[in-house]
């Protein structure tokens, strides 16, 4: 059993720790106070550092960690990461012998050029790509790659657990409800995730079954996703991606 902890930084951001009694990894370090201040806490050493992509609230802290902790830096061949020592994509094997665990690298591009995604130990670390409830911005890459990767990760076994990158759980649930505004499991799951905010602890992780039943982004074929995006364009369109395109776009306005 994998365990996974949640080290905070920035406003929303989660470092996801990985853990035993002696080693540590930590996913998408964006900055490095948190994390030296948890493994000094806990006496841990760090075993490896994972990058899910280059953008700088999940990358900057590798150079400070690496002050520290002379370490392997896993991260996405074809991006901007300076810190990278094991340039990685789709096929590769991440094995962190210290904790005992290997993971699958999938290529997941959309929110950036070459983001990719871990998957092991039935944990998903997919950073800024799917979201509890919702997904990542296209800064760099376009809805059709974001749909397939989209479409990757939600081929996994439903009891994957997905650990993204932000706490937007909520405000991500708002937007949903507007798509989907008579989906019950949506609905419960608002109710549960407000009680978990309210005492101060993670939505996360949450499962790619719950995904599938409440994420509109993976949502695209359903009958009632189709129709808001059609109410939404003014339009009459059901081709899986445009519904998707027209659900991101929506979402960046609302
Ligand atoms: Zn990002």
């Amino acid at each position: 059993m994998l365990d996974v902890v949640p080290v905070s930084a920035f406003r929303d951001n989660y470092i996801w720790t990985l853990r035993n009694k002696t080693h540590a990894a930590v996913v998408d370090p964006g900055e490095a106070g948190p994390v030296l201040d948890y493994l000094g806490r806990e006496k841990l050493a760090l075993a490896a550092i994972l990058a899910t992509h280059h953008h700088p609230d999940h990358v900057g802290g590798i150079a400070a960690l690496l002050e520290r902790h002379e370490v392997p830096v896993y991260g996405p061949r074809n991006e901007p990461i300076a810190t990278l020592t094991r340039a990685v994509s789709e096929g590769d094997t991440v094995t962190i012998p210290e904790l005992g665990v290997s993971f699958s690298v999938l290529d997941i591009p959309g929110h950036t050029r070459a983001h990719v995604a871990y998957y092991g130990a039935g944990s998903l670390f997919c950073g800024d790509t799917l979201f509890a409830c919702g997904c990542g911005r296209l800064f760099e890459g376009t809805a059709e790659q974001m749909f397939a990767s989209l479409g990757k990760l939600a081929a996994l076994p439903d009891d994957t657990k997905v650990y993204c990158g932000h706490e937007y759980t909520l405000a991500n649930i708002g937007f949903a409800k507007a798509v989907e505004p008579e989906n019950a499991a949506l609905t419960r799951r608002e109710k549960r995730d407000q009680g978990l905010r309210k005492s101060g602890k993670p939505t996360l992780p949450s499962t790619l079954g719950e995904e599938k039943a409440t994420n509109p982004f993976l949502r695209c074929g359903e009958p009632a996703v189709i129709e808001s995006a059609n109410k939404y364009l003014g339009a009459r369109i059901a081709d899986p991606v445009r519904v998707f395109a027209a659900i991101r776009d929506w979402k960046n306005r609302f």
